[in-house]
């Protein structure tokens, strides 16, 4: 198995070329992708034609999907994964992308067990096993500390790669309990940044839950290295063991 896949990914990147003049234009948007080496950014590009060939990206209500839309979509959704594989991305092939927020139904159960279901506006969702889905009018805000394409595929490297609900498991050669004690202070400090009214650097919807944290920790991660260096430094420094990449400094 493990062996077909390799020979049909090298035939992939063979006989697939990436459009250059394309690539440039999607990347010129893309501020945190010019901290990667050419060496990182040929590595990216590899990256992004075998997930463009695994994957299945679709358009709902309407929208087309053009080249560079695709393109954009998997450039970032593979820079979390560039030290760590596509094999992360395994078991799931559906990018479903809305033209703008999307509406789900939810239901959740109260303490006295009745039942609320109410409709939620999206920019991104990401199903266990499933499919990613995202607004494309939110990747386009894709300003320095907010990426919703990164934010979802940090939940897919969350709830598939084993972990809790709370937090992903931690890489092997990781000392698991230093991973998971940094994230637990962390979200117990932001969550009281967040109730002391103060306005965070970092979006307050981390505080919603700590798997929001995690994954809106990986957006600051990739887009705004140097700020979570300089003030989450235990967070940066374990966040650097999971992704195995040094944004901040170069990659490692
Ligand atoms: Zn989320």
């Amino acid at each position: 198995m493990g062996f077909f896949r390799d020979w049909r990914r090298k035939r992939t990147l063979k006989s697939a070329r990436l459009d250059e003049t394309l690539w440039k234009r999607v990347a010129a948007k893309l501020s945190f992708l010019r901290g990667l080496s050419e060496e990182d950014t040929d590595r990216l590009k590899q990256l992004v034609v075998l997930f463009l060939a695994e994957k299945e990206m679709h358009g709902a209500h309407g929208l087309q999907l053009t080249d560079e839309v695709r393109l954009s979509i998997a450039a970032q959704a593979c820079l979390p994964i560039l030290n760590l594989g596509l094999d992360v991305y395994q078991g799931w092939v559906g990018v479903v992308v809305y033209p703008g927020e999307f509406r789900v139904q939810k239901e959740e159960v109260d303490e006295d067990g009745v039942v609320h279901s109410f409709e939620e506006e999206l920019a991104g969702e990401a199903w266990p096993g499933g499919p990613v889905i995202l607004s494309w009018e939110d990747v386009g805000i894709a300003e320095r500390g907010y990426n919703v394409v990164i934010h979802e595929f940090a939940h897919k490297i969350h709830m598939d790669g084993g972990g809790d609900a709370d937090y992903p498991a931690a890489r092997d050669g990781m000392d698991a309990s230093a991973w998971r004690k940094t994230l637990k202070e962390g979200y117990d400090r932001f969550c009281a940044e967040v109730d002391s009214g103060e306005p965070t650097f970092i979006d307050p919807y981390a505080a919603e839950h700590p798997a929001e944290f995690f994954a809106v920790m990986s957006e600051a991660f990739f887009t705004e290295s140097a700020v979570l260096a300089r003030d989450w430094p235990e967070l940066y420094a374990q966040l650097a063991l999971f992704y195995k990449q040094d944004p901040a400094a170069g990659s490692m």
